[in-house]
């Protein structure tokens, strides 16, 4: 890198493009730690040459660890867009600086595809379309940019300020979309965004006046937010992916998986803060295992699925419905009294019992008995399932489809 010698280098990021005088010496202050004022105490050097090694060395780095983690999950393009991403910033970094393309259309080529990759691999990370319109005019402007002024017979100088700037936009353009779509107001999410916007302020640090900010720091300062912003991006994109993973496991552990509605745990973890009395509404589909033994197995997952639907439907707010295995769902009323939850206990039944459930061309009719209790508070809710269940016992012995109240 130090073989730069006294031709005039670039800043090798971001169309990262700027011309930086006498780069061969490009320090942040002048003399060397090891030179001749090795008696005077010397302030960290940051060498331009240096600061470019180091963040090829960074987007390589970053580069390898998404293509590892789509090698280990290859259903996840998005890593393999942010790793192809970084690996192309890395051969940029090098190969344009020191391999004489600088200044060429390659170079807001280049930057532009490593930003689309990057800005296509955050949506698909988002579950969204890959594409979108005013994505792919972002992309081709820079490159538009570059072509038009040159063609205009613009000087290089004026060609790359023109491209380099269009690339900032394109930077800034997905910053937008980030912080736009930080569901929740994740924080993490917003260091993804801040991280981007950063590049592309950075990026037009070098448009300052040199009486604000001495020659080589905007370079200098493009390479060291380079460098940050890519450790950033990397570990942000990956910890908000182990949150997304965690976020779904927890919810996992709280509902049924085939009717997606709470499961035991899930009720204990809603209504144990439940305050005042709430009415307790357990109920169980009558002959259930005939609908199996009719209709097979998966009716039966059918039958199950859309009783769990219409029960939710008719739900007051605030109330919750739980499966608490086989047939069985049980329904918490918070602020509900006796008679008011067997009210509500015996529209369900009508309910249920009044329309058919289709399936495979046949109509099945179902019925169910209910036992309705009242619980004190939210830890007396346990006890009011038991009282419940035990009022269920006797609709089910006296006949099926019917409400009974503890
Ligand atoms: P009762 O009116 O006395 O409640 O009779 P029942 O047939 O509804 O009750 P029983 O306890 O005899 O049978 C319950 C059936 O529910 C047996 C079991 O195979 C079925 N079952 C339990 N879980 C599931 C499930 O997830 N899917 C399906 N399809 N069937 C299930
Ligand atoms: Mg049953
Ligand atoms: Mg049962």
């Amino acid at each position: 890198m130090e073989t730069i010698g006294s031709r005039a280098a670039y800043g090798g990021t971001g169309s990262r493009c700027w011309r930086i005088e006498g780069a061969s010496k490009g320090t942040i202050h002048s003399g060397h730690p090891l030179s001749a004022n090795r008696n005077r105490p010397t302030l960290m050097s940051l060498s331009i040459p240096t600061l470019q090694f180091t963040d090829s060395v960074v987007f390589l780095t970053c580069g390898v660890v998404f293509v590892s983690c789509w090698l280990l999950h290859r259903e996840r393009l998005y890593h393999l867009l942010f790793g192809l991403s970084f690996l192309l910033c890395a051969s940029m970094s090098i190969g344009f600086v020191d391999f004489g393309r600088y200044g060429s259309v390659w170079s807001p080529l280049g930057w532009s595809t490593a930003g689309m990759l990057f800005w296509v691999g955050l949506r698909l990370f988002d579950q969204r379309r890959a594409m979108t319109t005013f994505m792919m005019v972002m992309a081709v402007v820079p490159v538009a940019t570059h072509v038009l002024l040159d063609l205009a017979t613009f000087d290089e100088e004026a060609v790359n300020t023109g491209s380099t700037i269009a690339y900032a936009i394109h930077e800034a353009a997905m910053a937008v979309y980030v912080l736009s779509m930080s569901r929740g107001r994740s924080p993490i999410r917003k260091v993804i965004g801040l991280s981007l916007l950063a590049i592309s302020i950075a990026l037009c640090l070098p448009l300052l006046s040199s009486a604000i900010l001495p020659p080589n720091v905007p370079v200098i300062l493009i390479f060291v937010v380079d460098h940050v912003s890519s450790i950033l991006l990397t570990t942000a994109i990956l910890a908000l992916e182990a949150d997304r993973a965690n976020l779904a496991l927890a919810r996992q552990a709280l509902r049924d998986p085939l009717t997606q509605v709470l499961n035991r745990a899930g009720l204990v973890a809603q209504t144990q803060h439940v305050t005042g009395r709430a009415g307790v509404v357990v109920v169980d589909l009558d002959h259930f295992k005939r609908v199996n033994d009719g209709h097979g197995h998966t009716a039966g997952d059918h039958v199950l699925g859309t009783f769990a639907r219409r029960a939710e439907l008719l739900l007051p707010f605030g109330a919750h419905i739980a499966r608490f295995g086989g047939e069985e769902f049980v329904l918490v009323l918070p602020g509900a009294g006796r008679a008011e939850t067997a009210v509500f206990a015996e529209r369900l039944r009508r309910s249920i019992g009044a329309k058919p459930i289709g399936w495979n061309g046949a109509q099945i009719q179902i019925s169910v008995s209910v036992g309705v209790a009242i619980a004190l508070g939210g830890p007396d809710i346990p006890a009011a399932v038991d009282r419940a269940d035990k009022a269920l016992y006797v609709a089910k012995t006296n006949g099926r489809n019917q409400v009974r109240v503890a």
